[in-house]
């Protein structure tokens, strides 16, 4: 038999990495911008039409290029930027793959003009789909211009697949703010059909993300910089009178390349936490700076999630830095209620300490509103009573003792933490109970949310979730849409504990649940979760691990009407207190609020 493997044309190879590379007119616009930006650009302008279906241009006056390099830049694996593999680990250009031109040629129709300061002529060059149409000598201006029309014209199918203009401009933005934010020493434009978005005069940092931002932030912004061998951090967040509603303006930067990171996020709300309005977002725009070697950028130029090797240290630096900051900046003592002292704040580690990292403990197996378990004497809370105290007794200064005497003693019963000992369900919704400083009111709904969802969030990132086989398989039809996404999320969902089996084309059959949940229904579940991960067009997969534990968290938490135990009242407090941020439920609802002495004295005036 004749030998059958050949090796790919390099059309069809640049399309297969195209695939990748390019998802969108967004990454097109960020790959150009970044090579005009390693190019020693002083002034970067982008023009688009029509969302960057029709045209995607970047003029730059940076070095250019010969002739040669210029044939050159289109050709896969080619760069400036990487000698050698071990390049690759100490890579600080933006771009670094080489491979970025390549895709974008076997997609388009690429058209570019450029120089070098001491050329007295320059280079066109037409390519499209990764054919060379033309090449001569040209008058230009110094520097780079490129346009790329008509994307993915000899991919209908990926045209196709583009979302509205407004979807796609917003892609771009996004992209262009990135840039523009990590890069303020640059003059940037941004045009779209002709109009101005964004005209960026060169400046510093602050003067960048007023003009991104808006004026409003000016007298706002606080100031945070941070230098340990492990890292440092500069950058400015956001007073949290400022705070959004929405979750916004929200920056980090790994060496100056922007980065998602869920985690560090959780650093900044916790170095927030009680001094937010309820439901907001602060913002911030942080730049950390790092040993190129001691994170794994994965090496693709798409990625925007970064694994750092010192995660757990580098969300305590975070915390102490922002509340340095926002303690400097007299934010804390304004806000905070009923704090004798200043807040709280761990001491910088000193290089080789060993850092104790921040967890939660978790028994996965565990659920407060099993009954058979929490009746039982053999019952044990699964946080350990003496961190729980202290956690608590930071958070809210419980009543002495003696207090406690002398309220009405409801539900009260021996326990090793006197400051819980007192409190009362009401309506079987709210759990009531006495703090020092006044009365404070659970949500026992939210409650339950946030610990579940902490809960799931810690399994997922962890290990996998035990499952519980259904009596019953269901089996769920789904149209062709949603079946793709519901595959592409089956690992995760295997790994939380589900056990999800695609049946047939669009058909799956459901045959267990995570041992905490109660789904009931679940088409309506599923239905649910679709609907939520489709209504997050931005930044899908880095949250989708995130969306999936609210998802079931709300799902399965306690719904109002039930009554609890005192068992259960105190494990859910107890649990409630162990979580990183009790305050807020994962939707962001406040989960307890404390009514203030004062206000009982007024109301019995
Ligand atoms: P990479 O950026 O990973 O090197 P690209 O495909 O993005 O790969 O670019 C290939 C090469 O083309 C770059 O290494 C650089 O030498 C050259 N190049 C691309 N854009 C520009 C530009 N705007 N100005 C000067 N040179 C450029
Ligand atoms: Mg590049």
């Amino acid at each position: 038999m004749a030998d059958i493997i050949q090796v790919l044309p390099d059309s069809v190879a640049n399309q297969i990495a195209a695939g990748e590379v390019i998802q969108r007119p967004a990454s097109v616009v960020k790959e150009l911008v970044e090579n005009a930006i390693d190019a020693g650009s002083v002034s970067v302008k982008v023009y688009i039409k029509d969302a960057g279906r029709t045209l995607i241009q970047v003029v730059d006056n940076g070095c250019g290029m010969s002739e040669t390099d210029a044939r050159m830049s289109f050709e896969r694996h080619a760069t400036s930027k990487i000698r050698k593999a071990e390049d690759l680990f100490a890579i600080r250009t933006m771009g670094f793959r080489g491979e970025a031109l390549a895709s974008i040629a076997s997609v388009a129709e690429v058209e570019l003009r450029t120089r070098r300061k001491n050329d007295e002529l320059g280079t066109l060059i037409h390519v499209s789909g990764s054919a060379l149409l033309k090449q001569e000598p040209e008058q230009c201006a110094e520097g780079t211009n490129f346009m790329v029309k008509n994307l993915f014209f000899n991919i209908p199918a990926r045209r196709k697949f583009l979302k509205s203009n407004s979807t796609e401009i917003k892609h771009v933005i996004n992209e262009f703010q990135h840039i523009a934010l990590a890069n303020p020493e640059i003059e940037f434009s941004l045009f779209h059909n002709g109009s101005p978005i964004y005209e960026l005069a060169a400046g510093n940092l602050r003067k960048r993300i007023l003009s991104l931002f808006g004026k409003g932030q000016n007298t706002t912004l606080i100031p945070v910089q941070t230098d340990t061998t492990l890292v440092k951090v500069n950058g400015f967040i956001g007073q949290p009178r400022e705070a959004r509603k929405t979750m916004g303006e929200q920056f980090f930067f790994v060496n100056n390349r922007y980065m998602r990171h869920p985690f560090f996020n959780k650093a900044v709300m916790q170095a927030y936490e009680k001094i937010l309005p309820p439901d907001t977002y602060p913002s911030y725009f942080l730049f950390f700076e790092v040993d190129p070697s001691s994170i794994d950028i994965n090496i693709h130029p798409t990625k925007t999630e970064i694994k750092f090797e010192n995660e757990q240290a580098i969300w305590q630096i975070i915390v102490v830095a922002l509340r340095e900051s926002l303690g400097r900046f007299n934010v804390v003592p304004s806000i905070d209620f009923d704090q004798k002292g200043s807040i709280e704040i761990p001491l910088p580690p000193k290089p080789g300490d060993l850092i104790e990292p921040p967890h939660i403990h978790v028994d996965p197996g565990y659920n407060p509103f099993n009954q058979e378990r929490s009746g039982g004497s053999s019952f044990q809370s699964p946080w350990k009573r003496n961190e729980l105290v202290s956690q608590w007794e930071q958070l809210y200064s419980f009543p002495e003792k003696e207090d406690v005497e002398v309220q009405i003693q409801i539900n009260h019963e021996e326990s090793p933490v006197p400051s819980v000992s007192t409190f009362m369900q009401l309506k079987n919704r709210y759990i009531l109970s006495p703090v020092k400083s006044g009365l404070m009111i659970i949500d026992q709904k939210r409650a339950h949310e946030r610990i579940l969802f902490e809960r799931f969030l810690n399994i997922i990132e962890e290990r996998p979730l035990d499952g519980q086989q259904l009596l019953y398989p269901q089996t769920i039809d789904l149209e062709s849409s949603d079946a793709t996404l519901l595959t592409d999320l089956l690992p995760d969902l295997h790994y939380m504990g589900f056990d999800i089996r695609s049946f047939g084309p669009n058909s799956f059959v459901i045959g267990g649940v995570p041992a905490e949940v109660e789904i009931g229904d679940c088409k309506s579940f599923i239905d649910a979760l679709l609907e939520d991960v489709k209504s997050k067009v931005i930044d899908l997969k880095g949250k989708l691990k995130e969306d999936l534990a609210l998802e079931i968290a709300c799902f399965s938490a306690v719904d109002y009407g039930k009554t609890l135990s005192n068992e259960e009242i105190r494990v859910l407090i107890d649990s409630l207190f162990a979580c990183k941020s009790p305050n807020f439920s994962p939707s962001g609802k406040s989960v307890l609020s404390i009514i203030p002495l004062e206000e009982f004295d007024k109301r019995l005036k």
